[in-house]
Order: structure tokens, then sequence, then C-alpha cells
């Protein structure tokens, strides 16, 4: 019989000590679904941590954007600006509700929304902007805040690859009218599944927490004046939370402590181009370690496949969004050229840099790209 070996992960959550006891107790105290105190707490702790006012727990990123966008009363007829390089989430959110994503490229160099183009994507019809950090390099929040106040268009931040980030020292999650997180398991604070929506505005905060519980009524429960879904996040899920923001800045610190070793050990490969260790706003939290191959040559699907031949889980890039099968069925971004977002996809690769990463695996991955690039 063979066995087959496990391959190093290209990510793996470290649960804090403290999760399986406060789990427990909620279990024990019986109050499982939404609504109980560690959705509380967990909302009031993250409030502190990202320096907000107002925070509602969902039941996941995704479903934290759609409630954002939903709150701000974005619907058909408007716009909404997108990354083209991120997450599916942020165009699926904004065409659930009817309105029309628009496809903004990104820097060569951070891989983030180009603030530069933004202007030249506004209409009378923009409502809004998602800006959604990278892999753990931030948005220029400040200038495109700026730009948007002036024009009263909204700015949603979409913090869910920021948690423990700051730009100058001002938390990420704290920029734009309203803020998302997601806690899925690869994210640097997680619930397993979880999300979370923040704002200082009490009247946005309070729709959103209607909308997340199906807008039951406030004098009569069963009479609904708006319509809402369940997005709520369980108890459980929230222990869950409480304990991993116990170790937070623990997981901050191994990945950031990951992607310097990883710099070290690839800088002088010439064949690669790796993401900047920091911007003027602050170091790289290194959520994900993304590297280019400069070598038109080079096949990053092949190569990915050879990557996994020696044991290692690598991970293609975001497909940009303007290049979505169903967003083009659907009208949206067909024949739209956004090089940046395509030059990265065409090129890039995610590295194993999971917080329970190892000094031998990490050395080994190192080495193995070095065999397999240069
Ligand atoms: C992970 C992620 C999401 C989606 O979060 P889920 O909890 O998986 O739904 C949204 N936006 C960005 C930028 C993400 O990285």
């Amino acid at each position: 019989m063979t066995t087959v070996s496990e391959l190093i992960p290209i990510s793996r959550p470290i649960l804090s000590p403290n999760a399986k006891n406060l789990v427990s107790r909620c279990i024990e105290e019986g109050w499982i679904s939404g609504d109980g105190k560690y959705v509380k707490a967990f909302e009031e702790s993250y409030c502190k941590l990202v320096n907000r006012k107002f925070a509602v727990a969902v039941s996941n990123g995704s479903n934290a954007l759609v409630v954002a966008l939903k709150a701000l009363g974005i619907g058909p007829g408007d716009e909404v600006i997108v990354p083209a390089f991120t997450i599916i989430s942020c165009a699926a959110a904004v065409v659930q509700l009817g309105a029309v994503p628009v496809f903004c490229d990104c820097d060569v160099r951070d891989w983030n929304l180009k603030v530069d183009d933004v202007s030249g994507l506004i209409t009378e019809r923009t409502r809004a902007v998602i800006a959604a950090h990278t892999y753990g390099l931030s948005v220029e929040m400040e200038r495109l805040g700026e730009l948007l106040d002036s024009r009263g268009i909204y700015l949603i931040e979409d913090a869910a690859e920021a948690h423990c980030l700051s730009r100058f020292d001002r938390p990420c999650g704290s920029f734009g009218i309203i803020s998302t997180f997601s806690f899925y398991a690869n994210k640097l604070i997680t619930t397993g599944e979880g999300g979370m929506v923040l704002t200082d505005d009490e009247h946005l905060a309070q729709k959103c927490r209607s909308l997340r519980n199906l807008c039951f009524g406030e004098s009569d429960r069963f009479v609904h004046e708006e319509l809402g879904w369940n997005f709520r996040m369980s108890n459980l899920q929230a222990a869950l939370g409480l304990a991993q923001l116990e170790i937070c800045t623990d997981i901050a610190a191994r990945k950031r402590a990951i992607g310097e070793q990883y710099q070290t050990l690839l800088s002088h490969c010439r064949s690669l181009q790796l993401p900047l260790d920091c911007i003027p706003a602050a170091k790289n939290g290194y959520w994900v370690f993304a590297v280019l191959c400069l070598d038109d040559t080079v096949n990053v699907e092949e190569l990915s496949g050879k990557f996994r031949d020696r044991g290692i889980e690598v991970r293609r890039l975001f497909h940009p969004l303007h290049r979505q099968p169903v967003l083009n069925r659907m009208g949206y971004g067909n024949d739209q050229s956004l090089p940046n977002s395509e030059y990265i996809r065409a090129r890039g690769l995610c590295l194993p840099a999971g917080p329970d990463l190892c000094n031998r695996d990490l050395e080994h991955v190192a080495r193995t790209v070095l065999e397999l690039v240069s």
C-alpha cells in the first residue's frame, strides 16, 4: 500500500488554546444560534480592534458586502466601482442587488485598486466604490476617500484580507462609510465561516442589524416593512471568534515573519517579482505571499502541477473580474482591457504561508521555488 504524503498546505488555521473552552461554554449555556451574548461580545471587541462605533456580525464576508451595499440603498440603476483584481464576492454582491459592477484595474506593484483610474470610471450613476485591500497591502484610502467625498460617492472598505493591518497607524476597517470583514478559515481571524459589517453611523448600523435578521418588525415582530434576509452569525461562531482575537496579534506577527523569511530566501532570484515588503502607509501584513514569474515562457498552471508533485500546494491568483465568463454573459466587462490585472493573473502564484507553516517547510518551499523558477 502506498501512503500519500500530505502536501504542505497553502494555509491552515491555528486555533486559540481558549477556543474549546469558549465554544464548550456556549454549548453548555445552550444558546447556539444568532443574537447570543458571544455575538454581542465579539462585535464589541471588534469595534475596539478597528476603532469603529458599531459592528454587526454576519454569516460571511460575501454577505457582509451585500448587507453593506443594501444598507446604503444601492440597487437597480446604480453603478458600483469594484477592483478587477479581487474575489468574485465584490462584483457578485453588486449584481445580486441589481446594480452594475464597473471594473477598475490594479496597480502593477501593490496589486491594489489604482486610485488614479477611479475618476475616469465615475459616471452620474456611480453610487459607491468597493476598495478591497489585497494580500496584506492596503489601498490608498485617504486619497480615494477625498476623491469620492467631493463627489458624494460612498466608499466601502472590504478589509477581508486586512485584519490587524493599519495605514499610518489607523486600523484597516475604520475607513469609508462602512467596512466589511470575512472570518473564513484562511483569514487572519477566523470563526470558521463569518463576517462583520462596521460603521460609525448609528442609523446605518441599525439598518444592517435589521437586514441581517429578516427585517423583523419593530413594534410587531411578524409585520415586515422591508425585506431582509438571514445573514446571522451563530453564537458558536462568535465564541470561536472571541478566542481567536486573543491570538490574532501573534498570528499577524507570524505571518509577517513568514513574509520576511521568503523575501530573504528569494530576493536574489531574478526571474521572480516578489511582493512589496512595505508601502509608505505600512509594512506588508503578508496575509498571502504571492510571487510573479517574470519569464514569459512559463505557464503557471503547469508550474503549479510541478509544485504539487513535490509536495507543495500552491494556488493561482484571482482571475480578473472583467474576464469572468458569468459576468461577461450578463454584459459586464466585455472587451475591457485591464492590463495589470491580466498580467498578474497570468504570472502569479501564492506560496504556502499559513500561520502554522514551520521554518523547515518554508525553507523547502523556497528551495523548490528557486529550483523550478530560476
Ligand atoms: C475572503 C474575501 C471575501 C469573502 O469572504 P467569505 O467569508 O469567504 O464570503 C470578500 N472579500 C475579500 C477581499 C476576500 O478576500
